[in-house]
């Protein structure tokens, strides 16, 4: 089942610094919207409040009906039916890549074998069928993020969240992962929230585009040919 999202009024400061002021959006289920915008602008931030690993100051954060955040309350991320992407990968070291993309799986009780199953299918969909066995130190950059990428996908979340996660790599792997990441989410069709600083990445991956500056939404504009190149 896919969400969408609506952010009423939403506000976060760090000390006196108002990083988000007074947003109001509403991403419908099954969209890709990019928030692009410079460093520092607060899309990180945002982010993380759409992940459950910060509270707003202010405002109320809806997932289909369901408020999952409000002024000083917010539904843990584990108990949100999300997954989530970073730019530094964020795998496990000691395990393989087979448990990295399993741990998503986990709390769920499945039988092994539906676990088994689901890993390789998630596996299968970012090319990495052979690397269940590796550990993430054997692999390149490129490949962490799939399978980053595979354990964010793996037990069909309702919202996929990703942040930057295409900056440390060169700009060859970064165009060709991007539109491979496209193509993945319009198959998907689950709701995905990307941050860029990139704005030709923003327009490859998706449907529209939400400028931030300085904590409040400068521009939103549709993108009419997705996934594909002028
Ligand atoms: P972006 O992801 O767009 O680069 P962030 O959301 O990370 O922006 O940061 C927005 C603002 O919040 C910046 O001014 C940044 O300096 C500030 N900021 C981010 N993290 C912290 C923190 N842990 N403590 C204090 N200020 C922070
Ligand atoms: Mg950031």
């Amino acid at each position: 089942m896919v969400s969408d999202i609506t952010l009423n009024g939403v506000s976060y400061a760090f000390g006196a610094n108002t990083v988000l002021n007074h947003i109001d959006l509403h991403i419908d289920a099954g969209s890709v919207v990019a928030l692009l915008g410079p460093s520092g602008c607060g899309k990180s931030t945002l982010l993380r409040l759409l992940a459950g690993l910060t509270q707003p100051a202010a405002g109320e954060i809806f997932f289909g009906g369901r408020q999952v955040a409000r002024a000083g309350w917010s539904l843990a991320p584990e108990a949100r039916d999300i997954g989530m992407v970073f730019q530094d990968y964020a795998l496990w070291p000691h395990m393989t890549v087979a448990q990295n993309v399993a741990f998503p799986l986990k709390m769920r009780n499945l039988p092994r074998r539906e676990c088994e199953a689901r890993v390789s299918q998630a596996l299968s969909r970012v090319g990495l069928r052979d690397f269940a066995e590796r550990k993430p130190a054997g692999l390149s950059g490129g490949q962490q993020q799939r399978v980053a990428l595979a354990r964010a996908i793996v037990a069909e979340p309702r919202v996929l969240l990703f942040d930057e996660p295409l900056s440390n790599l060169d700009s060859e792997l970064r165009e060709s992962l991007c539109l491979e990441m496209a193509a993945l989410l319009r198959q998907l069709g689950t709701t995905a929230v990307y941050v860029t600083h990139d704005r030709r990445e923003a327009e490859i991956l998706a449907d529209r585009i939400v400028h931030l500056s300085a904590g409040s939404v400068a521009a939103d504009r549709l993108i009419s040919s997705s996934g594909e190149f002028a």
